[in-house]
């Protein structure tokens, strides 16, 4: 019998208001059933607020070493838990465990991370104009922070958010994605377990449209950080935007790697695979364009199809799967679509473009997927798929590959494989995106460096490194004169 998981509102395990609770499945057998959690509405939003109200006032005065200190402690149990929290996050979200395990690990390395920040949160002290004037800034927590995550990075997203927000002294609600409510669970539990004092943390499941509107649309919750979708983020934006809220937004990619003809080609292809159909291609920053010079192109084309079509599909639980399903129905319906559309914008069709029969019928599975010919600016080429699908694209040069790099909405990451260090050099300088690897895919980022994407992707904020703490944190300005009289900046000259 499938156990049923509550919210943790007001430093309780509750039932949400409504009585109703969703049904958590895993995506590589829809038969087996993970659990029921609470179907939340706006009373659950409007409650944790007024509890994390309480667990602020308490939080924000506790010294941020100490609150460090708590992190630092969570830490060590994600470390503890690693791999009983890698094998439930791999039933409920379908990648592979070794994956699975790198999520949680870097759900540790933010840990670690943001525990030594508790005892920096440096502001500045500058000289001032005057003279016996003492000038400086420092940080201060701003309040309740509201939190909504997707459903690709189940403890990774939660705590590049959660731990900079606690750490900086805010009370935090999350609302993880509905497609995999457990591993959060798990977080909170350890959380509390660490000695977070439980007002300051409030958890609440449930439906976007409900729930994640409800925080966002909270009067007294000043703070939103969202990672998903670009059209969920536009939306929360213009909510924010009309409310005055500060937001972070972490949206959509349609990330490219380039093959210069004097690459590596052992090693490209090795990163092309992993940066393709890795994680089945859910990834913000998937490999979804390859772009080959055409010196390399036919070459690279046929060992990459033999090699991808090696790749053993299956339950991310066991040992030999490379790839597993899918999140849902929907996800595969999209990428069944974007198989029709490329065939109709008439790229090749070179390998994949259905799912798999037998016995993995049961799970939302789909074959890693390659066209080339794909012309840039087609549909293909240019929108976010978020499946195993790989659009391979073929340039003369090295400017050409740039251009089709930059020519679409997303900018996350991008990556170059070359032997010249002139063209490594150019194309971090002209690649148009928020990260871009050298000699490695288009994924890989690291909990101590700053994390985002520029246009569609983006607002500008980053998560992780020492960039997050600005967002949760605002900067208060003071000046001390101590000269015993009025000095009148900008208009009393001193004289050196
Ligand atoms: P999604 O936009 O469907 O959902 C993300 C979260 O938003 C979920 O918790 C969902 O319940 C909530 N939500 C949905 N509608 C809402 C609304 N109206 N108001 C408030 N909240 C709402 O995204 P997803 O399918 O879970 O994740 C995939 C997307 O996330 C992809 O586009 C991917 O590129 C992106 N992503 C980006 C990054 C990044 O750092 N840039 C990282 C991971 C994923």
């Amino acid at each position: 019998m499938a156990k049923t998981f509550k919210n943790f509102i007001g430093g309780e395990w509750v039932a949400p208001a409504t009585g109703a609770h969703f049904e958590n499945r895993n995506p590589a057998n829809t038969a087996d059933l993970i659990g029921r959690f609470p179907d939340s509405d706006r009373r659950d939003v409007d409650a944790a607020v007024r509890s994390a109200r309480r667990g602020f006032v308490l939080w924000s005065g506790t010294p941020a070493p100490v609150r460090g200190d708590v992190l630092r402690r969570v830490g060590d149990l994600l470390a503890e838990r690693k791999d009983a929290i890698a094998d439930v996050m791999t039933r409920e979200m379908g990648k592979v465990l070794a994956e699975t395990g790198g999520d949680v690990q870097e759900g540790i390395d933010t840990a670690y991370y943001a525990a030594t920040e508790g005892r920096r949160l440096f502001g500045h002290v500058v000289p001032s104009e005057l003279r016996s004037k003492w000038a400086m800034s420092y940080r201060r927590p701003i309040g309740v922070v509201g939190l909504i995550t997707p459903f690709n990075f189940p403890m990774a997203i939660p705590t590049w958010k959660m731990f900079p927000a606690l750490v900086c002294g805010n009370a935090v609600i999350i609302k993880p994605s509905e497609d995999v409510p457990h591993t959060v669970h798990l977080l909170v539990e350890i959380l509390l377990e660490a000695g977070l004092p439980p007002e300051v943390i409030q958890l609440v499941h449930g439906r976007g449209e409900t729930v994640g509107r409800a925080l966002v649309e909270h009067p007294q919750v000043p703070v939103i950080s969202f990672t998903g979708s670009t059209e969920t983020g536009a939306l929360i934006g213009e909510t924010c935007g009309r409310m005055h809220k500060r937001l972070s937004l972490e949206m959509g990619g349609k990330n490219a790697m380039i093959v210069m003809d004097d690459a590596d080609l052992d090693l490209a292809l090795e990163g092309v695979l992993w940066g393709a159909f890795g994680t089945t291609g859910q990834r913000c920053t998937a490999t979804s364009r390859l772009i080959l010079h055409r010196k390399i192109h036919d070459r690279f084309l046929r060992r990459l199809g033999d090699a991808a079509e090696g790749l053993r599909l299956g339950d991310g639980r066991q040992e030999r799967t490379d790839v597993g399903p899918l999140i849902h129905e929907a996800s595969r319906d999209k990428v069944e679509r974007y198989v029709e559309i490329g065939q109709e914008e008439g790229a090749d069709l070179v390998l994949g473009g259905k799912a798999p029969g037998g016995r993995l019928a049961d799970g939302w599975f789909y074959r890693p997927t390659i066209f080339a010919g794909v012309r840039p600016r087609s549909r293909l080429e240019q929108e976010e798929i978020f499946g195993p699908v790989l659009s391979v694209i073929r340039v003369s040069s090295f400017d050409e590959a740039v251009r089709v790099n930059n020519d679409v909405r997303y900018g996350l990451s991008s990556s170059v494989y070359t032997g010249d260090v002139d063209l490594a050099f150019r194309a971090m300088r002209d690649l148009d995106n928020g990260i871009t690897y050298v000699n490695a895919p288009t994924i890989g980022a690291e909990a101590h460096m700053p994390f985002g994407g520029v246009k569609a992707t983006g607002n500008g904020h980053r998560e992780g490194g020492w960039e997050v703490y600005d967002f949760y944190s605002e900067t208060k300005v003071c000046y001390v004169d101590y000269s015993g009289r009025l000095q009148r900046a900008q208009i009393d000259a001193v004289l050196p």
